[in-house]
């Protein structure tokens, strides 16, 4: 399946092919102040299958709880984030799930961070979560 992801202004189209290896929610504090919502859903594509179709992306590069660097690719022109990349996670790239604008867009398999969660915001009772991220940091070389 082809999906394609696009910024708030629409310059910036993202081509997603196949199905995500895996959709995340997190609650924490950095992707609250990131996005200006109470979370963020990320569609982790292998990197392979994601292609900027049209835009150029401007970046914005800062460390993550792992000890790694996080970089965030944003439309220039509208500030949408749409994808990023985590040199902890070298083979995929994390695609705004929201930027899909699809209501059927297969739902989140984990919620983590949820020690960071507005408490009124409720999690359906199956899907797993985790206080902080269950990824263990690569130990230094
Ligand atoms: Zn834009
Ligand atoms: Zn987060």
């Amino acid at each position: 399946m082809i999906r394609e992801a696009r910024c708030h202004c629409g310059k910036m189209t993202l081509r997603c092919s196949g199905e995500p290896s895996k959709v995340s929610l997190c609650h924490c504090f950095d992707c609250q102040r990131r996005t200006g919502s109470l979370f963020s859903v990320a569609a982790f594509y292998p990197r392979a299958s994601v292609e900027l179709r049209t835009g150029q992306a401007a970046a914005f590069r800062r460390p993550s709880a792992s000890g790694q660097d996080v970089t965030f690719h944003f439309c220039p022109e509208c500030g949408s984030n749409l994808w990023w990349e985590a040199d902890r996670l070298p083979d995929l790239v994390g695609v705004a799930a929201g930027s899909f604008a699809d209501p059927d867009f297969p739902r989140p398999e984990q919620a983590v961070w949820t020690e960071e969660k507005h408490h009124w915001l409720p999690l359906p009772a199956d899907l797993p979560s985790h206080a902080r991220n269950p990824v263990r940091p690569i130990p230094p070389e």
